[in-house]
């Protein structure tokens, strides 16, 4: 019998650098947005006045006339098809949490039977993907099945190139036939929107040259590479994207020796493919290094405008996996991959930056300056500490529940870390001296602390924070690995914004009452860091004692996805979401209703995997292992020896009979568990009973399952160890 693991080793062991194709190492410069429509392009096919249009339409987002869409489609025609694309499509990021496309060519038969080439502005400007499959919580009932993919110029068209060809990719909105959001990239237009409008408002007080306020987004990530044998050969890695099974290795990442260290050849070989494939594409990407454990890896562009960094950030993750094929591996996105090692987030760093070229949340070098940046910075810190429960359900999904609060991850509390400069200053500033020197405006400024020029190396590094400040942005760090960072990034800007707003007529109000404009500022900065110390930590995020203190300061902790989501259908969110213009209600509950029915869905599949895996593979193993035993031990007593001298046997066959026994037992009881909550209509409540009652048996099989990977023979063991599957190199 051919035991697939082990052919799968075979071949994983026998890879040799020869075997992957030559990489181009090309200069990035030369090949750096080869394959992006950008503005620079459009100047060899555009009129002056075409361009100028749609450079006001790409920053003001006004209307687009016809005749400008023409022109622009005619443009990227031409250039696309002078590049070697032979297909177009609208690309967009549907609730499923991956892209989608939809390819059309770009030829047409004639009435003369030969073919023209045809791509006009209503192919550029709106679609009908037909996508009835898409997962819309109900808006868009499957009969009607009608969304639209509308053109989203500010981010530029690009050429995707696979072995089967090159498309022409058109980054799109995606909306129902009533204007409700379907995708991840309409919202975040929105947010966007809304955080531009009330921090322009508030720079204003500061600026008056300025008139729009632009996000940036740096977004790090983290991922795990496998051989692909080894991967085929686990049908939990390819079903639900970690392993459900294994004993954890001898070695694991104890010894902390992966970190930084120097990358294997064969990994630094997809590393300059995936950069060199990223750069065509016009995505910056600039670090690579190790991550804490083994086979785990880190991979980080240029921060970018929001838009376009969560553009490329959804491209990227095509194009890892792309590439990866390519050297005979598998990329593993997924949170917690394997139990027992560090997860994967992405990072996302996260600023506001004005259009005069001012980062809002750097530390300037006058009073006056501080003052702005303080109102920023307070600003958000007041949003996180008022939303903390919404930006948490941001970032719930049922792979991120295992990570946040596991080993080496941020925890399910939502808590700021500011550094100890920063946290002195607003004490500083909170104190009751600043209040006694600030009574007027002449001695305004003495209130107000220095702050020095925080140096990146300067900022602490306490890698234990979710929500973490770094010098010149703040690094939302409980995102998860595979995460669309449009969700997360979406309430950020929107409780960013609805707390400046806020912060806008209150401080309206003071200088409705005479008092100067800079004191009032820093009246209600004060205020409201009082209100919201409970939020900022600086200790250890992973401990057990913050966990506890955490709660005595009324900080949720919430652990479960489905609890998590509770907060996007109270009346506030709702309302709240409405006012910035982002949700309306319908898209609110629809919304809410998609993630718990992804959330049971992932369990659902963990669930039949384990109960697949259980019985055809690792029982079968068992019975043949056990077998062998017995028949030793018959042939022994045969022999006329005592009882002793195959103690050991007999103990180890009845362990043996005892874990198969159980995995079974407990395969069959979770698969009556699965019937109790598919018969629970209310979505929300099947969630959680799948969360409750289902999710459970995973650890408690996986326990025995790994008991009985330490004792059978390894030759018989049907699955990838993760020793094998983590250090196989
Ligand atoms: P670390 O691992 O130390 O957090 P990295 O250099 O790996 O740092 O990643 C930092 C990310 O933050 C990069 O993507 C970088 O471009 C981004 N970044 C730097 N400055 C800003 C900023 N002002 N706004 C947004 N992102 C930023
Ligand atoms: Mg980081």
């Amino acid at each position: 019998m051919g035991n697939l693991r082990f052919k799968a080793t075979e071949s994983a062991t026998s890879r040799s650098l020869q075997d992957i194709k030559k990489i181009e190492s090309s200069k990035p410069t030369t090949i750096y947005g080869k394959n992006v429509f950008t503005i620079a392009k459009m100047k060899d096919y555009l009129s002056k006045n075409t361009q100028k249009e749609l450079v006001q339409l790409i920053e003001g987002g006004h209307q687009i006339s016809r005749e400008v869409a023409d022109h622009v489609a005619q443009a990227m025609k031409t250039w696309a098809i002078s590049n070697g694309a032979s297909h177009y499509t609208h690309w967009f990021q549907p609730l499923t949490g991956t892209t989608a496309e939809k390819h059309d060519a770009f030829f047409e038969p004639d009435e003369n039977g030969e073919a023209i080439e045809k791509f006009s502005s209503d192919s550029l400007v709106q679609q009908e993907p037909d996508a009835s499959s898409f997962p819309s919580g109900g808006i868009r009932n499957t009969f009607e099945a009608r969304g639209y993919t509308a053109w989203d110029p500010s981010s530029p068209a690009f050429i995707f190139e696979t072995f089967a060809g090159k498309t022409l990719c058109i980054p799109t909105v995606f909306v129902s036939y009533t204007g409700e959001s379907l995708d991840y990239k309409a919202p975040l237009l929105k947010a966007n929107a809304a955080i531009d409008k009330a921090a322009t408002e508030v720079v204003q007080y500061f600026d008056r040259s300025v008139t729009k306020v632009n996000t940036s987004l740096g977004i790090e990530q983290e991922y795990f590479l496998v051989d692909i044998s080894l991967y085929n050969a686990r049908p939990d890695l390819q079903l639900t994207g970690r392993t459900l099974f294994g004993h954890m290795s001898a070695k694991g990442q104890q010894l902390e020796d992966h970190y930084f260290g120097s990358i294997p050849e064969r990994v630094l070989a997809y590393m300059v493919d995936l950069e060199n494939e990223a750069l065509k594409l016009g995505i910056p990407l600039k670090t690579r290094h190790n991550e804490v454990a083994p086979s785990q890896f880190e991979c980080a562009p240029m921060f970018e405008e929001i838009n376009l960094a969560i553009d490329h950030n959804q491209l990227l993750m095509n194009l890892m996996e792309q590439v990866a094929s390519r050297h005979n591996f598998k990329v593993l996105l997924h949170e917690k991959p394997y139990s027992g090692v560090n997860g994967s987030g992405k990072h996302n760093n996260w600023s506001l930056v004005t259009n005069t070229g001012v980062n809002l949340l750097s530390p300037g070098k006058t009073p006056k300056n501080n003052l702005m940046f303080l109102t920023f910075f307070i600003n958000t810190i007041k949003a996180v500490y008022e939303h903390a429960d919404l930006l948490r359900a941001s970032i719930a999904s049922h792979s991120n529940d295992h990570r946040l609060g596991a080993n080496e991850a941020p925890p399910a509390i939502i808590s700021i870390f500011l550094g100890t400069q920063l946290d002195e200053i607003l004490d500083e500033v909170e104190s009751a001296r600043v209040a006694k020197k600030v009574k007027n405006e002449a001695s305004l400024w003495h209130g107000i602390p220095k702050i020095p020029e925080l140096k990146l190396d300067n900022t602490d590094r306490n890698r234990t924070s979710p929500f973490a400040f770094t010098g010149n942005k703040f690094e939302f760090r409980a995102v998860g690995s595979s995460a669309n960072s449009a969700q997360p990034m979406t309430i950020l800007n929107a409780i960013v914004a609805a707390q400046l707003r806020e912060f806008k007529i209150e401080v309206d109000k003071q200088i409705k009452k005479d008092v100067k404009k800079d004191l009032a500022i820093l009246n209600i900065l004060r205020k409201y860091i009082k209100d919201s110390k409970a939020i900022r930590f600086e200790g250890n995020g992973y401990s057990e004692e913050w966990a506890i203190e955490a709660a005595e300061r009324g900080l949720s902790n919430i652990q479960s996805t489905p609890k998590a989501l509770d907060v996007y259908i109270k009346e506030e969110t709702i309302t709240l979401l409405e006012n910035m213009g982002i949700y309306n209600r319908r898209e609110s509950e629809a919304r809410h209703e998609i993630l718990l029915e992804n959330f049971f869905k992932k369990i659902q599949i963990e669930a039949r995997v384990i109960g697949e895996v259980v019985t055809n593979q690792i029982a079968p193993a068992c019975f043949v292992y056990q077998n062998d035993l017995i028949t030793n031990v018959q042939g022994l007593k045969g022999l006329g020896l005592s009882k002793e001298a195959y103690s050991s046997q007999l103990n180890l066959i009845e362990r043996i009979s005892n874990h198969t026994n159980i995995i079974l037992q407990k395969a069959e009881e979770m698969r009556q568990a699965r019937k109790t909550a598919n018969n629970i209509e209310d979505m929300r409540s099947r969630a959680i009973a799948y969360d409750e009652i289902v999710k459970p048996y995973f650890d408690l099989i996986r326990y025995h399952v790994n008991k009985l990977e330490k004792v059978i023979d390894d030759a018989k063991w049907p699955l990838p160890k993760l020793r094998e599957l983590l250090f196989l190199k």
